[in-house]
């Protein structure tokens, strides 16, 4: 069968009925982002639905499978659209039937009926269909109760559209609707994770990396890039800033004892989000903390290190086990980024026995003879900023150009 519409139905947006078109008008360019670089196709957003109208060399199962994956689309399906003429509709039904026609196999016609205007009702049109659909194929045989297959028939206001597939999207938010946060990002499982977490429910993000050079190498910093260009690849591009680290981490380790490094680390890392944060007008920070994970995750180390800012920190993983982290890292396809064996600043100067409940009073005095404040200032001034788009090359790729 060759259809000539991709229909698109909407997620949680009917719930934002005064930013409707906000969030339309959004959707649309996400998938219109998502689509680069297919051809075939052109996007018409309505008011209650999406119709990509595509042309008869377009690769249709791909660019159903990149539409399914934006946030905010609810499922998509291959439709037919046809003129609201019994005869047009009929022949259509019973074209889309032979696709599934095979011994053995049961169907039912489903009829919707927005346009009360149309002379059959929803129960005419399914007996009329049903009856051409068996009087022209060989084996089908109707089940109403449990069919292998429905086929179904939606008579609008402009037309009549036909199809038997309707394939589940990402659901969500599209994102650009809900402002922005800033995610911290590492190089292991659990950071990219909770960004397209986050970013599912409408949010942006900017991502902000620690590195330590020359202890962290420059392959550790690829694999940031291209952890941040896989989370681009639905959702558009995104800044990564990295920030130079080794100092305030030397520093750390001279003033502070051993087993309190690791709190005193993630403070540092939180106050230069958080100062970060406010220049960039991101409303929250996101990292990929999960409860009990390790030493600097228990509650005692979070009460320790949250206190630096008050900025609201969102912990989408939290509650997560680690298996359906990875589950949720597989599917978006940053696990075996993830898995390099690349350092990361903190599992260099990770302590051997980090304390699981520091206390804050010593920490903050500890802290306090040295003036990390200037060096968070240095830090922040010399951010280095990368825009990350789904072109952005590989390193991969990148070698293989040179
Ligand atoms: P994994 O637990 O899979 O090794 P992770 O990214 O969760 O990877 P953790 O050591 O558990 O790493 O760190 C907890 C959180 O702290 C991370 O999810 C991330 O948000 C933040 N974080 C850790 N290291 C860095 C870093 N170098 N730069 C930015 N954020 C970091
Ligand atoms: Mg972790």
């Amino acid at each position: 069968m060759q259809y000539d519409h991709i229909l698109v139905r909407y997620g949680e947006l009917t719930l934002k009925s005064g930013n409707r078109n906000t969030f339309i008008n959004q959707l649309k360019s996400n998938i219109k982002y998502a689509l680069i670089p297919l051809t075939g196709y052109k996007v018409n957003a309505n008011r209650d639905r999406m119709y990509v109208e595509i042309t008869e060399d377009a690769d249709v199962e791909e660019i159903m499978k990149r539409i399914s994956k934006v946030f905010g689309v609810h499922s998509v399906s291959p439709v037919v659209k046809v003129e609201k003429n019994i005869d047009q509709i009929k022949s259509s039904a019973v074209k889309l039937a032979r696709d599934i026609d095979a011994p053995g196999v049961t169907f039912k016609v489903d009829a919707k009926r927005s346009d009360k205007g149309f002379p059959y009702d929803t129960f005419a049109l399914q007996q009329e269909l049903g009856g051409e659909i068996l009087s022209n194929i060989e084996h089908l045989t109707v089940d109403v109760k449990n069919p292998d297959y429905k086929l179904l028939v939606e008579i609008r206001s402009d037309a009549a559209y036909l199809y038997s597939r309707v394939i589940k999207g990402a659901g969500g938010l599209p994102v650009g609707t809900g402002g922005k946060t800033l995610l911290m990002l590492s190089g292991g499982i659990d950071s990219p994770v909770a960004g397209i977490e986050v970013m599912k429910r409408g949010v942006t993000i900017e991502a902000i990396h620690f590195h330590s050079p020359p202890f962290t190498s420059e392959e550790a910093k690829q694999k940031v890039i291209d952890l941040t260009r896989i989370m681009a690849e639905t959702t558009g591009e995104i800044k990564l800033h990295l920030v130079p680290f080794t100092d305030i981490q030397k520093m750390i380790h001279k003033k502070v004892p051993e087993n309190l490094t690791m709190t005193s680390t993630r403070r540092m890392m939180l106050k230069i989000a958080d100062k970060f944060a406010r220049q960039i007008d991101a409303k929250a920070l996101v990292n990929g903390e999960n409860l009990g994970q390790v030493a600097s995750q228990t509650l005692g180390s979070i009460y320790a290190i949250n206190a630096v800012t008050n900025l609201p920190i969102l912990r989408p993983l939290l509650t997560l086990d680690k298996d359906e982290i990875i589950i949720k890292a597989k599917e978006i396809g940053t696990f075996d980024t993830s898995i390099q064996p690349f350092e990361d600043c903190c599992t260099i100067f990770t302590p051997k026995n980090p304390k699981t409940n520091p206390r804050l009073d010593k920490v903050e005095s500890f802290e306090a003879g040295t003036d990390f404040d200037a060096m968070i200032e240095e830090a922040v001034a010399n951010i280095e900023t990368l825009t990350i788009s789904k072109h952005t090359d590989t390193k991969q790729e990148f070698d293989e150009l040179l």
